[in-house]
């Protein structure tokens, strides 16, 4: 069995080492920030994703939480037609084997990062910035900004889209502003209407932004993200907060369930988030290294994907190692396996930009009538089962 360091303890760093303990591998997570935890925002997690929840055991205790969403509409901005539906619950569930899920982000990182302390105590460093890694005789050192090296048989960069361990694969690459930025914040259903929008989830399109809608904990917060495309580059900072005003402005015009939600936010926590992306990766790996998750394919959250894909990597990893028979083969066969998947989602999603945000009603009618996304997704997307899938 190896031992394994793993850069970043978010949820695809989390996913990968509950794979590779239960692999019997001697796993340690360097996480460079003094405390865990995630955003206030929500995440909605499919099938793809919840089999291997089911694998490290948590998702009971992750279905006790979220909250299990009947459908999702794609509605008109103003009018709210419905122009689509995706069929999600029991349908879901029956379709793919595993449940489709929507979650407050830190009940699903501290699910998983107690699910890991369990399986190895200790497991996750606090305070380690991964700066690089060097290739040794039959191993490798991961380097802390300490100065302190760490030695492995195999290092994974699950260390988001800044990665320190990508840039030492793929050489310095800066992330690149995608031109759209998404606000973020989330209402308690309290200061909403009774019964409001039946606690279906909503993705509502329109002319340069979209808005996506869904419920979590039990249905009683509601999650709200507003893409809007804007082109002035906000300079390495991540997160901004932004005067409510500026969202009221951008979402103007919309229809009054999406004016009833931007209404009851909380005026001094509006957030607005720049969304970048990488070019697609030639290679994951170098040596003893490799990636997953946003170290390795960031994407537009334009199909609720990005930490869906990074578990499905760390599974994929973990069998890649029991199947394989050295390390350099088990990267190899991860590679082949995760590579065209990671970037038909990742194109896919920035597809949906276009389609999301065309110019007026009539163009976004005509394009919904092309599509039937129930079934597209459902044919190659959430039917993924990374447990039992071929390699
Ligand atoms: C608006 C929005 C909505 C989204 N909605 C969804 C959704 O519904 N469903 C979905 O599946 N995905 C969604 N995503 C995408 C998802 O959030 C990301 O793809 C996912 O969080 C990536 O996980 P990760 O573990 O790869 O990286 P990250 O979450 O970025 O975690 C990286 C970790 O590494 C640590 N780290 C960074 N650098 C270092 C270093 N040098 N040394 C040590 N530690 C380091 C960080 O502190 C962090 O803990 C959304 C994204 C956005 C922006």
């Amino acid at each position: 069995m190896a031992r394994i360091l793993i850069a970043g303890a978010g949820i695809g760093g989390l996913a990968a080492a509950g794979c590779l303990l239960l692999a019997g591998h001697d796993v340690e997570i360097y996480e460079q920030a003094p405390a865990l935890g995630e955003i206030g925002a929500g995440i909605q997690q499919s099938a793809n994703a919840t089999h291997v929840m089911r694998h490290l055991g948590v998702l009971e205790a992750l279905e006790d939480m979220a909250f299990l969403p009947p459908v999702t509409e794609f509605r008109l901005f103003d009018s709210g037609e419905v122009l689509q539906a995706l069929a999600l619950a029991a349908t879901h569930r029956e379709r793919h084997g595993a449940p489709y899920l929507q979650l407050h982000r830190a009940d699903y990182h501290a699910v998983l990062a107690a699910r890991i302390e369990a399986l190895k105590p200790g497991c996750i460093r606090l305070n380690a910035t991964v700066t690089g890694f060097r290739e040794e005789a039959g191993g490798i050192a991961l380097v802390l900004a300490d100065g302190t090296e760490v030695s492995g048989d195999l290092l994974i960069g699950a260390d988001g889209i800044k990665s320190a361990v990508r840039r030492r694969i793929a050489g310095a690459n800066r992330p690149e502003y995608t031109g759209d930025s998404a606000w973020r914040l989330t209402v308690p259903v309290g200061r909403l209407p009774p019964g409001f929008l039946d606690g279906k989830s909503s993705i509502w399109v329109g002319p340069d932004k979209h808005a996506v809608v869904y419920f979590l904990r039990g249905g009683s917060l509601l999650n709200f993200v507003g893409a809007v495309e804007l082109e002035e580059r906000i300079e390495e900072s991540w997160t901004q907060k932004r005067p409510w005003t500026e969202l009221r402005a951008d979402f103007e015009g919309w229809h009054p369930d999406i004016l009833t939600i931007v209404d009851a936010a909380d005026r001094d926590a509006c957030y607005r988030w720049p969304l970048n992306v990488h070019p697609h990766l030639e290679s994951w790996s170098a040596g003893r290294a490799t990636l997953l998750g946003d170290a390795a394919h960031p994407m537009l959250p334009y199909m609720a994907q990005g930490a869906a894909v990074a578990v499905e990597d760390g599974a994929i990893l973990a069998r890649a190692l029991a199947e394989a028979g050295s390390i350099p083969d088990a990267l190899a066969l991860y590679e082949r396996h995760r590579k065209p998947r990671a970037r038909r989602i990742v194109d896919e999603s920035r597809a949906n930009r276009r389609l999301f945000h065309l110019p007026s009603e009539a163009a976004l009618r005509a394009a919904f009538a092309e599509r039937n996304m129930d079934r597209e997704r459902s044919d190659w997307l959430y039917n993924y089962n990374p447990m039992t899938v071929e390699l």
